[in-house]
C-alpha cells in the first residue's frame, strides 16, 4: 500500500466547520486520515457530533471503487450515531444534546411521486447519498459520510435514536437495520412465515434478528461451516449449508420469501427451488461483478418473484428503530478505532466479522489546520 497522504482539506463551497475523517485518497490508497470541511448549518440542518458509524460492505465496494466511477478523496461511512450540537434557526424537531441517527441519504428532490410516499430512497430525481453524491445543499461538492467527527444534515433526513438502546450497537441499524427490515415489511413478514436468510454478515444477521422479532421461522444459508453454531444462536431455526447440495435439495419448496445479502455473484437458481408457489427473492447484494443467470424455468413453475430492495425511507427507518426499541433489537458488533479500519476492511472481505465493525469515532486524529494540508 503507498504511504498515508498528506491530509488535503477536501473541497466545499462554503466551507464552515472543519472535521478529522478517515477516508479513501484513491482506490488502492486504503483509508488514510483526511480532514473534511462541513459545511455551517443552514435553517433547515442539523449539525451531528458523530460517536459511532457502522462499516458496511457497501463502503469497501464504494472506497476500493469496484462500483465504477468514484470521486475521490471519499469519506464512506453511512451508519451514524450521534448527538446534535448545533440546529439552523428554522428546525424544531431535534435540539441540541439529542441522539440522532443518519443513514444512506442525507436529501432527495422532496417533489417526486416516490419521495412524496415516503420512498426517498427511490427519488425519481436521485436520492443523495450520505458519501459519493453531489450535494444538492452545497454547490456542486460531493458528500462525504461518517468516519467523521462531524456531519451536517438537513434534519428531514435525521432520525431518532431511540434511549433504550446501545448507542455504537445502533449504528448499523441505520444501513443493514433497514434494508433488511423494508423487505420483510413489504413482504409483510409475519408469525407462521418462513423466511430464508442467505449469507451471515451485517445484513444478514439483522435480517435474522428482525424476521424473529416479527414473529417468523428463519433458515439461514450460509457458505461458512464456522457460522452454523452462530446463526442458532442469533435465533434461526435451521441452518442450511448453501454449497451442500443434499442439504439444499432437502430444503426444496420450504421458505415463503429470502432475503439475499450476499457480497459475491453467485447462483440463485438452487435458492429458487428452497421457495414455495409465490415466494420472493429479494436480492439486496451487490456484487461489482456479473451474477450467473437466473433460469426462467425456476421463476415459472412456481409462480416466484425475483425482486430487489434499496435501504428504506426515512419515516420507514424510525418506524425501524422504534421496532427495534420495543423488541430489543441492536447489531452485533465489534468496536474498532481508526487506525484499524484498514484491516476491518480485509477482515470484513474475508467473511472475518460477527457481524459488524463499528468505528468509535473518538479515535480519530483532530482535523488539520488549513496550513497542514
Ligand atoms: P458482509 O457483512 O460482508 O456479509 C456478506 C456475506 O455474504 C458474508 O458474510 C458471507 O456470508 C456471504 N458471502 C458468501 N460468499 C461471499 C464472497 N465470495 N464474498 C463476500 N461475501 C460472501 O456484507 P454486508 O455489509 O452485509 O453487505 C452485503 C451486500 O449488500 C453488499 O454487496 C452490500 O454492498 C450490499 N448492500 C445493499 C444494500 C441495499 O440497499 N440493497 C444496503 C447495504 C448493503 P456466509 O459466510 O454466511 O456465506
Ligand atoms: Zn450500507
Ligand atoms: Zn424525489
Amino acid at each position: 500500500m503507498p504511504p498515508p497522504l498528506a491530509r488535503p482539506i477536501l473541497p466545499v463551497s462554503d466551507a464552515g466547520t472543519l472535521a478529522a475523517a478517515y477516508g479513501a485518497a484513491s482506490a488502492d490508497s486504503g483509508l488514510v486520515p483526511l480532514t473534511v470541511a462541513r459545511r455551517e448549518p443552514k435553517p433547515d440542518d442539523v449539525e451531528i457530533a458523530i460517536e459511532f458509524c457502522g462499516l458496511c460492505h457497501s463502503d469497501v465496494h464504494a472506497a476500493r471503487g469496484e462500483w465504477g466511477t468514484q470521486a475521490y478523496p471519499l469519506v464512506p461511512g453511512h451508519e451514524i450515531v450521534g448527538t446534535v450540537s448545533r440546529v439552523g434557526s428554522g428546525v424544531t424537531a431535534f435540539a441540541v444534546g439529542d441522539r440522532v441517527g443518519v443513514g444512506c441519504m442525507v436529501d432527495s428532490c422532496r417533489e417526486c411521486e416516490s419521495c412524496l410516499d415516503g420512498l426517498e430512497q427511490y427519488c425519481e430525481n436521485g436520492m443523495t447519498g450520505t458519501y459519493g453524491s453531489t450535494d444538492r445543499r452545497n454547490g456542486d461538492a460531493i458528500t462525504q459520510g461518517g468516519y467523521s467527527s462531524s456531519i451536517v444534515v438537513d434534519h428531514r433526513y435525521v432520525v431518532r435514536v431511540p434511549d433504550s438502546l446501545d448507542p455504537a450497537a445502533v449504528a448499523p441499524l441505520l444501513c443493514a437495520g433497514v434494508t433488511t427490515f423494508s423487505p420483510l415489511r413489504h413482504f409483510d413478514v409475519e408469525e407462521g412465515d418462513v423466511v430464508g436468510v442467505v449469507g451471515l454478515g451485517g445484513l444478514g444477521h439483522m435480517a435474522v434478528k428482525l424476521a424473529k422479532a416479527m414473529g417468523a421461522k428463519v433458515v439461514v444459508f450460509t457458505t461458512s461451516e464456522s457460522k452454523v453454531p452462530a446463526a442458532l444462536e442469533l435465533g434461526a431455526d435451521e441452518v442450511v449449508l448453501s454449497r451442500d447440495e443434499d442439504a439444499m435439495a432437502a430444503a426444496n419448496r420450504t421458505i415463503d420469501v429470502i432475503i439475499d445479502t450476499v457480497a459475491a455473484p453467485h447462483d440463485l437458481n438452487p435458492l429458487f427451488r428452497t421457495l414455495r408457489v409465490d415466494g420472493v427473492l429479494f436480492q439486496l447484494g451487490l456484487p461489482s461483478e456479473d451474477m450467473p443467470p437466473v433460469n426462467p424455468r425456476s421463476l415459472i413453475r412456481r409462480r416466484l418473484a425475483y425482486a430487489g430492495s434499496l435501504i428504506g425511507g426515512i419515516a420507514e427507518t424510525q418506524e425501524m428503530l422504534d421496532f427495534c426499541a420495543e423488541h430489543g433489537v441492536v447489531a452485533d458488533i465489534e468496536v474498532v478505532g481508526a487506525g484499524r479500519l484498514n484491516e476491518a476492511y480485509d477482515r470484513m472481505v474475508a467473511g472475518d466479522v460477527k457481524y459488524r465493525f463499528v468505528l468509535d469515532t473518538r479515535t480519530l486524529q483532530a482535523p488539520a489546520k488549513e496550513a497542514d494540508a
